[in-house]
């Protein structure tokens, strides 16, 4: 089957690699029918060292199930489902506190271990766990939208959540991403009042604010953080959500906060210490996030997007063939594409 692999920095291929087939009897086999390029697959394509092992890219994507293994009971051959980025069994301790990227028997899409979706089809470990069932077909309109729910927008929430925004608070959100972008619109869904979208591109700022951003803040470094404290009457904000993972917009999020706030990180942190650890011992400010359990948000999330309540599928701004996906991977490099979705 064709799949796109990842070499090194800059060098993303689309290779015949052997058919994803069933190992496990908790596996299940879908063709990927949408699948998409990530902020944090950029990573590895701006540093990653040259490498021949066959790494298969790609941690989003919905299929239809083509088979499933012996032990499979809740996916059918057939079902169109979400595939979240991590895989989990659905039944561990964790799984049953909705903290599905720790389950015991789980993992990651497009790893070196488990290949990823940006491909014609993919294995999926426990299936019964990780699958979701779309009640729609396989080109309903709101499949953008549906998408993002196994990754972006569970991401955002999760951020949100993390932040806890609520209620009347006033809410930051660091980074015009994608995952920035789906944060504004949990930040809105979660009732808050006040939401401030750190950011600079004018295209992704006119989505922030469709997505309800009341304020920009387009400055950088002490000048952004002066901007929201002039903002908010030199307190600060109640909630900060990271969604980039950079030192310097750690560094920004804590400096935002108003003491007692609290910071939401999605963003994967490219340092191994954490930032401005003073200003959030002396202020307050709690600091959590992690990889999001977005397989526990699906049930929360679906109603609002099928319901045409929300409509996160509006970060999509290009489509590619599979086969186009080393320029998919250039255009969001180069930031001539916010996020880009794949129809293999
Ligand atoms: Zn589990």
């Amino acid at each position: 089957m064709r799949a796109t692999v990842m070499f090194g920095a800059g060098d993303v291929r689309i290779e015949n690699v052997p058919d994803a087939r069933l190992i496990e009897p908790t596996d299940a086999l879908i063709t990927v029918t949408r699948a998409c390029i990530c902020g944090s697959d950029l990573w590895p394509y701006k540093t990653m060292e040259p490498s021949d092992t066959v790494r298969v890219m790609g941690h989003e994507a919905i299929g239809v199930v083509e088979a499933v293994g012996a032990d499979v009971r809740s996916i059918k051959v057939g079902d169109l489902v979400i595939m979240p980025f991590a895989f989990s069994d659905g039944t561990c301790e964790f799984c049953h506190e909705g903290l599905q990227t720790s389950c015991v028997h789980g993992g990651f899409f497009g790893t070196v271990e488990i290949a990823g979706a940006q491909a014609e089809a993919v294995r999926i470990p426990q299936a019964d766990g990780t699958l979701f069932v779309l009640p729609v077909g396989k080109d309903d309109a709101l499949m953008p939208s549906l998408l993002t729910l196994s990754d972006v927008m569970g991401t955002g929430h999760h951020a949100a959540l993390a932040a806890r925004v609520g209620p009347g608070k006033t809410v930051a959100v660091v980074g015009d991403g994608a995952v920035g972008l789906c944060g504004v619109i949990a930040a809105r869904r979660l009732g808050a009042e006040r939401i401030i979208i750190l950011g600079r591109h004018a295209d992704r700022i006119a989505l922030a604010r469709e997505f309800g951003a009341t304020e920009v803040v387009s400055e950088r470094g002490n000048e952004a953080v002066e901007r929201v404290r002039e903002l908010t009457g030199g307190l600060g904000v109640h909630s900060v959500l990271e969604c980039v993972g950079l030192e310097q917009s750690v560094l920004t999020s804590v400096s935002i906060a108003r003491p007692g706030g609290a910071v939401g990180r999605v963003g994967v942190p490219q340092d191994e210490t954490m930032p401005a650890s003073q200003p959030a011992f002396y202020n307050n400010v709690t600091v959590s996030g992690g990889p999001a359990p977005v397989r526990a948000y699906i049930e929360e999330l679906l109603p609002d997007i099928l319901e045409g309540r929300i409509e996160p599928g509006k970060v999509f701004d290009r489509v590619v063939h599979l086969e186009e996906v080393p320029d998919g991977y250039r255009a969001m490099n180069d930031r001539e594409a916010l996020k880009v979705m794949v129809k293999p």
